[in-house]
């Protein structure tokens, strides 16, 4: 591919007959019939939103009646006349678009000039774009001439908004909806378009760019060629999912992956760095909905074709109704979406949804799996990973602790593992005296003292000083330690997530049509 000569490939491509049309099937019939038979209406209205093909039916109509082969749904597309429109530069044929044309009066003179005869053409074509913006002189001006239409007039009125075309005009017009394209239309075309061009690619990257073109083939070619710089040359899955913001399939994978090995905890960190990464989480939730999909119409119709070889791994994880369930949660919460407090937060409560309602198959229904496969058991419990919550953060000092309530935020902040945390998260603070902790310990974890070490100390030290000493002594408490205030707390956390839950309406609405029942037991925190 020579660079240097590069022509757009929404320019290249445009389609120059009838038979290059993609979709719009009826709109193209319709016109053709109407050239074969020579029953062509004097003024054709075409609506629909941007890039599905007004402009370009609007040229090849040019053509058919003014091709020097002949009036025909066929035009020859080499002649001169042809090539003229073609090339943008036949006198017969006056585009304009009139959301950028704001001069009232030269408008109004254009189309005054309906009423001479064509220069060299057979017709004389007027092609007006966004013709709703039209002033009302200028349509006044239309009107004159659609009253009385000379036989040598074409008019073609394309608009994405016909609401704002008076009255008088459209009853006037033949009018056609033009539809947006479909994602396999799309996705088709651009096959060929890089088939043709001899260009590499990957077809879930066509897939992704489909869906972007959101109905319109100019956009989904104009966000190829870009594809196609972005990729040096090739258009690859990943770098398209890039381009496009979208969250990469491994991401999806390893949610799937999350969500079958009952690891909750791995489902939020890609949460999470989806989230940091700016993904669009919307469509996130449409490709885990087409994962779903995929493995439901697999286990419902084995026979039905082949799955995606990346979702091999997830045949026969899960049952065709827990498929159906996954696939309406993440629907349900797609439309949710934008109701949520920020995108963020609407996604991670749909990825809470999915392991809310993860199944749990019993061994009596346990499915065949391979022995590679992890099997769900049943005692396991659906894990809720939520925020850590922070233990009175609002008396953390980084003085020695004057309470026990400080004590608590200290112990919070300080970074120790092992068996030296199994002993700070028990002990209960008595008194600081100069650089000296004084702690009780109950007898019951008097073995735990021998734990006060040098490494417990250099933790205390790096927050309180150099000269810090800890000193404990075995004896009743009469306070809760930390671990004891953290079980509390994350007690009542669960309870208000139940309750989050049980409000929530997507869950509410899925538990009524699906029996689903949440195992509020399991809720826990991490
Ligand atoms: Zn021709």
């Amino acid at each position: 591919m020579a660079l240097s000569t590069h022509v757009a490939l929404a320019r290249k491509w445009r389609p120059k007959n009838f038979t290059e049309m993609v979709g719009q099937t009826a709109v193209v019939q319709a016109l053709q019939n109407a050239l074969n038979t020579g029953r062509l209406h004097h003024a054709y209205l075409l609506t629909g939103t941007r890039g599905v093909g007004k402009t370009t039916l609007a040229r090849i109509l040019a053509k058919s009646v003014n091709c020097e082969m002949g009036m025909s749904a066929n035009p020859c597309g080499v002649c001169s006349n042809c090539q003229a429109i073609d090339q943008g530069v036949f006198p017969d044929l006056i585009e304009v678009d009139a959301a950028t044309n704001t001069k009232v009066d030269e408008m109004r003179e254009l189309l005054e000039t309906a009423h001479y005869h064509p220069a060299i053409g057979r017709y004389k074509v007027y092609l007006i774009d966004e013709v709703h913006m039209l002033s009302r002189h200028s349509f006044n001006a239309m009107l004159k001439t659609l009253e009385e239409p000379p036989g040598y007039i074409l008019f073609v009125l394309a608009t994405t908004d016909p609401q704002k075309i008076p009255i008088t005009i459209l009853s006037r017009c033949l009018q056609f909806n033009l539809r947006p394209l479909s994602i396999p239309q799309i996705e088709e075309q651009l096959m060929r378009v890089l088939q043709a061009e001899d260009i590499e690619f990957e077809a879930p990257a066509l897939t992704a760019l489909a869906q972007a073109g959101q109905g319109s083939m100019r956009d989904a070619l104009t966000l190829l060629d870009q594809a196609i710089a972005y990729g040096q040359g090739k258009v690859i899955r990943q770098e398209v999912e890039n381009m496009l913001g979208l969250s990469n399939r491994q991401q999806i994978l390893d949610i799937l992956k999350g969500l079958g090995d009952d690891n909750g905890e791995g489902l939020m960190k890609t949460c999470r760095e989806m989230i940091r990464q700016g993904n669009s989480l919307d469509h996130a939730l449409q490709e885990l909905g087409q994962c779903f999909l995929e493995l439901a119409m697999i286990e419902a119709l084995p026979q039905s074709g082949d799955l995606p070889p990346d979702l091999e791994a997830f045949r026969s994880q899960w049952k065709a109704q827990d498929l159906q369930l996954f696939y309406q949660i993440v629907t349900q919460s797609r439309q949710d979406l934008p109701l949520a407090p920020d995108e963020a937060s609407g996604f991670r409560m749909s990825l809470l949804r999915l392991l809310a309602f993860r199944p749990e198959y019993h061994s009596d229904q346990e499915r065949v799996r391979t022995p590679t496969q992890k099997i769900p058991s049943s005692e396991k419990s659906i894990p809720l990973v939520l925020a850590t919550p922070a233990i009175r953060t609002q008396s953390i000092t980084l003085g020695m602790p004057q309470s026990h309530d400080e004590w608590l935020a200290l112990v919070a902040q300080l970074s120790v593992g092992g068996m030296q945390k199994e002993l700070l998260v028990r002990l209960e603070w008595v008194k600081s005296e100069g650089n000296l902790l004084m702690c009780h310990l109950d007898p019951e974890n008097g073995h735990l003292k021998s734990f006060n070490n040098g490494v417990l100390t250099k933790a205390l030290q790096s927050v309180l000083g150099e000269s810090v000493r800890l000193n404990i002594q075995v004896g009743e408490r009469t306070q809760k330690n930390f671990l004891e205030q953290k079980q509390e707390q994350d007690n009542q956390q669960k309870q208000q997530d139940i309750a989050l839950f049980e409000q929530d309406t997507v869950v509410q609405m899925i538990q009524n049509q699906a029996q689903g029942k949440i195992d509020k037991e399991s809720i826990r925190r991490h």
